[in-house]
Formats: structure tokens, C-alpha cells, sequence
């Protein structure tokens, strides 16, 4: 009934471990030509010329931070990466602008925001760990800023960057599919339903946990599509399809203001606001939709449904 085949990751940067694992080897990809800087300022990341800025140590100068200060990213195209930290009240390096990543989801290249979050979620992890979790001596970062190791010697604690597993699924069920809205959404926006993992559960018992939780519906099987990095701040999401064994809908938890089955012509009219073509929910929603069985739907998702648009982009037409 629906697409099993899943669909590609599109990180386009090689993390190149075994780089930050060998000092002289990372101290050379510090002082390569084509290495190219990152800035991230708190939760935001610069943006330049419709893009994610990569900035050369010419273009920092006086602002190239100490090679221990900086995150090596890995390599893009060979070229090395990395992130660097500017202060909350700083003014961008060079010409550019810095924006959240929510903002500018969509308005750059995807391979660009799956960069910029990739920059921000460890930028963000070296800013929550300065101190150790066991003793609370500073940190220092090693390993290229993918261990922040314990400043005491007694102690030894060391930390590397952390993940929160979330799950997202498009629950399907005679030719409809299921979707809610949250309470703070506008009417008529509606996405897949998504929660974190807990300790002890399969991603799959997840799955089943959180569709019963907040629609009652009870799962026959559910097949893993895909995933995406959703640094906000640190989760991971894992989508998955899931067929439904029963279709009576009761709102359990209170987390979706609404749940319903759609159908794709209903999805097809254009009035039901979907997630952006950039998330993975869209991806769900649209690897169900374009596996039509027949000749019921009116087209590809992409182009008879309405996404609901990222916020206002400041700065940027
Ligand atoms: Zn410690």
C-alpha cells in the first residue's frame, strides 16, 4: 500500500574522525588554504549571500580563534570545516547576517542547513558543558571539540556531544492518514505525530507508545523511512510509516489539540497546512501520498498541497 523504499540522508560533509583523532593531521587541516570557518553566535548562524557563510582565515583575521577553540566539522568536498564561537554581542565578521535556524530553514540550500545545524548542535554542546557533569571543574575540548575532557586530574570525566532520539510517524489506515495539530498551531495546520524516546523502549515500541498516547490508535506493523538531525537543540528525528489496526481517534494525553484522518484528495484541495518540503514530517506525508494505489490522488504532494511557510526571514527578502 505504501512506499517501503526510504529516502536518502543529505549531509553532504564526510566528519572525518580520523582527523581529529591525530593532532598533527588536525593542525594541518587548521592551516590549509581551502579550510573554512563557521561562525555561530549563541543559537544563530551567519548567512551569506543566500547561504551558509564560510569564511577563510583571511577574512577573520584578528578573529581566527585559537585552534583549541574551534570545532573541526570534517571535510566538505576535502576541504576542512570548522566551527567557531562569537560572542553574543558581536557583529558578524564580514558582511552577512546571523539567523536562527528555524528562519532559515528552506531559504538556503539543504545542504547548507544540514551544515549550519550540524555547526550550531556542537557549538550549543560546548556552551552547555563548560563545566564537568561529575565534579564541575572547567572542561577543555580534545579531539578536535568532540571530547570535552575534565580539567581535574583526579578525575578524568569525559564528555562527548549527546543526541535526543525522537520518532515521527505517518500513521496510514484505508487509503487515509492521520495527522494533528498542536494547540499553538493556526487552524488547518496539521503534521505527523513525533515524540521522544524513553529509556528502555525500541524505537518501535516508541512508535507504538506515542500514536496510543495521544490518538489511541492501535498499531498492525510500522516500517523505518528515514531520519534527520532536528537541532532544536540536540534531538534526532526517526520516521517511520505505520499501517493502523483500528481508526477510532480519542485525544488521550491532551498534547494534540486535534487529530483526523485525511484523505489525498483532502490533502490535494490545498486547505489542510502541511510541514515545510525541508522536514522530514513533509517527506513522510509525501512518500505516502505519491505511492497511490490507483488513480484517485490529483497529482504529487509537492505540487497540489500548501506547505505552511518557515517564520518571517529577517534580513533576507
Ligand atoms: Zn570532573
Amino acid at each position: 500500500m505504501h512506499a517501503a523504499a526510504g529516502f536518502a540522508a543529505h549531509a553532504t560533509i564526510d566528519h572525518a574522525s580520523h582527523i581529529r583523532q591525530a593532532p598533527a593531521r588536525l593542525a594541518a587541516a587548521w592551516r590549509d588554504p581551502a579550510a573554512r570557518f563557521l561562525p555561530v553566535r549563541e543559537a544563530q548562524c551567519m548567512i551569506r549571500d543566500g547561504g551558509a557563510a564560510r569564511l577563510s582565515a583571511d577574512e577573520l583575521g584578528q578573529r581566527l580563534p585559537a585552534l583549541e577553540e574551534a570545532i573541526f566539522l570534517g571535510l566538505e568536498a576535502g576541504a576542512p570545516r570548522f566551527a567557531i564561537r562569537i560572542g553574543a554581542q558581536e557583529e558578524p565578521p564580514v558582511p552577512g547576517h546571523f539567523s536562527g535556524l528555524r528562519e532559515l530553514l528552506g531559504l538556503v540550500p539543504e545542504q547548507d542547513a544540514a551544515l549550519l545545524a550540524y555547526a550550531r548542535a556542537m557549538v550549543n554542546w560546548h556552551r552547555q558543558h563548560r563545566h564537568c557533569t561529575a565534579c564541575g571543574a572547567p572542561t577543555r575540548a580534545t579531539e578536535g571539540g568532540f571530547v570535552l575532557g575534565c580539567s581535574a586530574e583526579a578525575c578524568g570525566q569525559r564528555s562527548f556531544p549527546r543526541l535526543d532520539p525522537a520518532i515521527i510517524v505517518l500513521v496510514h489506515h484505508a487509503g487515509r492518514c492521520l495527522l494533528g495539530r498542536q494547540a499553538s498551531w493556526p487552524a488547518g495546520r496539521f503534521s505527523t505525530i513525533a515524540g521522544f524516546v524513553e529509556p528502555g523502549e525500541a524505537l518501535e515500541d516508541a512508535v507504538r507508545r506515542e500514536v496510543a498516547e495521544e490518538t489511541n490508535i492501535r498499531l498492525a506493523q510500522c516500517h523505518y523511512m528515514g531520519s534527520q538531525p532536528w537541532p532544536f537543540p540536540a534531538s534526532l528525528m526517526i520516521g517511520f510509516h505505520a499501517a493502523a489496526a483500528s481508526s477510532d481517534i480519542l485525544l488521550n494525553d491532551g498534547e494534540l489539540a486535534e487529530a483526523r484522518w485525511f484523505s489525498r484528495q483532502e490533502l490535494a484541495t490545498g486547505r489542510v497546512l502541511l510541514p515545510p518540503p525541508a522536514s522530514i514530517a513533509w517527506r513522510l506525508i509525501e512518500a505516502w501520498f505519491d505511492a497511490a494505489p490507483g488513480p484517485a490522488t490529483a497529482g504529487r504532494l509537492r505540487d497540489v498541497a500548501s506547505p505552511w511557510t518557515a517564520g518571517a526571514s529577517p534580513g533576507r527578502a
